[in-house]
C-alpha cells in the first residue's frame, strides 16, 4: 500500500485564507489584530519561528510587534513588558517564544499572560477550559494535529487514538481535544510497556515524541492514519520527524510529512487564535 501524503502546505493555506478574510471583515469594523511576540536571547531555532510567525501575520493581516530581548533579561524586566502588553489595548495577543534563558521561571512567565491574550494556550486558566470542554483558545500544535486529520477527511469519532508523548504542550492537550471529538484515546510515553503493540491497534497515530525513527512500520495497522509532530534532525542535519516515512508509507493509509505537516500547522492555528483574540476583545 502506498499511503496518502497529508498536505499540511495547503490545509494551512487553507487555514490562513480563512484567517485573512475574518481579518478583513474586522477591519471593516475598525479593527485590526495585533500580535505581539518576546523572543528573549538568540536561540537559532526560536528565531526561525518567531520569523515564520512574523511572515504569517503579514499574510493574514495582523500587525506583529516584535521585541527582541538580550539573553541576560532579567525576569522581572521581562514580566514588567508582560505586564505593559497585557494592559496595552492596542495588543490583542501576546506570545513569549519559549524556551526561555535558564535564569527565567518559565511558569512564572507563563503565569504573567494575561489569560485573554494567551494565543498559545499555555496559561494554566486556558488548560483548565480545554480539560473542562469549554470554548477558548485551542492549543496550536493540537489543534492543528485536529485540522490536519479533519480536513483530510479522517473521522475521529469512535477511532482508537494513540498518542505517543505526554508533554503538557503536545501530547497531553492533543489527546484532550481527540477525546472531545469522541475518539477512544490511549496516551503512551517512555514507561508504556508493548507499545508497538498498543500502536498497531490505532486507527490513529500521533506521534510527538522527538525521536528519530520512532515510529516503525511493524508499530502501524494497514490503513490507519499517522501524523508526525516531532522535529529531529538526522545525521545530515536535515528536518526529520519521529515517523520512518518511507517505510511506514507502505503500511499506513495516510502520512504527515515533516517538512510539510504540523510545523505549518501550528502557526496557521496561531493566527486563528490572533483573530479569535480580536474578536473576544472588542465584544465580537
Ligand atoms: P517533550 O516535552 O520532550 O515530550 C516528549 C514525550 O515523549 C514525553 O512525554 C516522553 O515521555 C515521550 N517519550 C520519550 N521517549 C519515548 C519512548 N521511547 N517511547 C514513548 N514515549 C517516549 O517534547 P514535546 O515538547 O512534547 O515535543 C515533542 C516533539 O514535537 C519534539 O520533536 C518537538 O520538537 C516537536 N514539536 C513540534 C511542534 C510543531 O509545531 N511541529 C510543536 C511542538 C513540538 P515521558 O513523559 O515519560 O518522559
Amino acid at each position: 500500500m502506498k499511503a496518502k501524503r497529508i498536505d499540511g502546505k495547503a490545509i494551512s493555506d487553507t487555514i490562513k485564507a480563512e484567517a485573512q478574510q475574518q481579518a478583513q471583515n474586522l477591519q471593516r469594523q475598525g479593527i485590526v489584530p495585533c500580535l505581539a511576540v518576546v523572543l528573549v536571547g538568540e536561540d537559532a531555532a526560536s528565531q526561525i519561528y518567531v520569523r515564520n510567525k512574523e511572515k504569517a501575520c503579514a499574510l493574514v493581516g495582523i500587525t506583529s510587534k516584535m521585541y527582541t530581548l538580550p539573553q541576560d533579561t532579567t525576569e522581572q524586566a521581562l514580566l514588567t513588558l508582560i505586564a505593559q502588553l497585557n494592559t496595552d489595548n492596542s495588543v490583542n495577543g501576546v506570545l513569549v517564544q519559549l524556551p526561555l534563558p535558564a535564569h527565567i521561571n518559565e511558569e512564572k512567565v507563563i503565569l504573567a499572560v494575561s489569560p485573554q491574550k494567551d494565543v498559545d494556550c499555555f496559561h494554566p486558566y486556558n488548560v483548565g477550559l480545554l480539560h473542562t470542554d469549554k470554548k477558548g483558545f485551542l492549543p496550536c500544535t493540537p489543534a492543528g494535529v485536529l485540522e490536519l486529520i479533519t480536513r483530510s477527511g479522517y473521522e475521529i469519532a469512535g477511532k482508537h487514538c494513540v498518542v505517543i508523548g505526554r508533554s503538557h504542550n503536545v501530547g497531553k492537550p492533543t489527546a484532550m481535544l481527540l477525546l472531545q471529538h469522541d475518539a477512544t484515546v490511549t496516551i503512551c510515553h517512555s514507561k508504556t510497556k508493548n507499545l508497538k503493540e498498543i500502536c498497531k491497534q490505532a486507527d490513529i497515530i500521533v506521534s510527538a515524541v522527538g525521536k528519530l525513527h520512532m515510529v516503525t512500520a511493524d508499530m502501524v495497522k494497514a490503513g490507519a492514519v499517522v501524523i508526525d509532530v516531532g522535529m529531529n534532525r538526522d545525521e545530515h542535519g536535515k528536518l526529520c520527524g519521529d515517523v520512518d516515512f518511507d517505510a511506514v508509507c507502505e503500511v499506513a493509509g495516510a502520512v504527515s510529512p515533516v517538512p510539510g505537516g504540523v510545523g505549518l500547522m501550528t502557526v496557521a492555528m496561531l493566527m486563528q487564535n490572533c483573530i479569535t483574540a480580536a474578536k473576544l476583545q472588542n465584544g465580537i
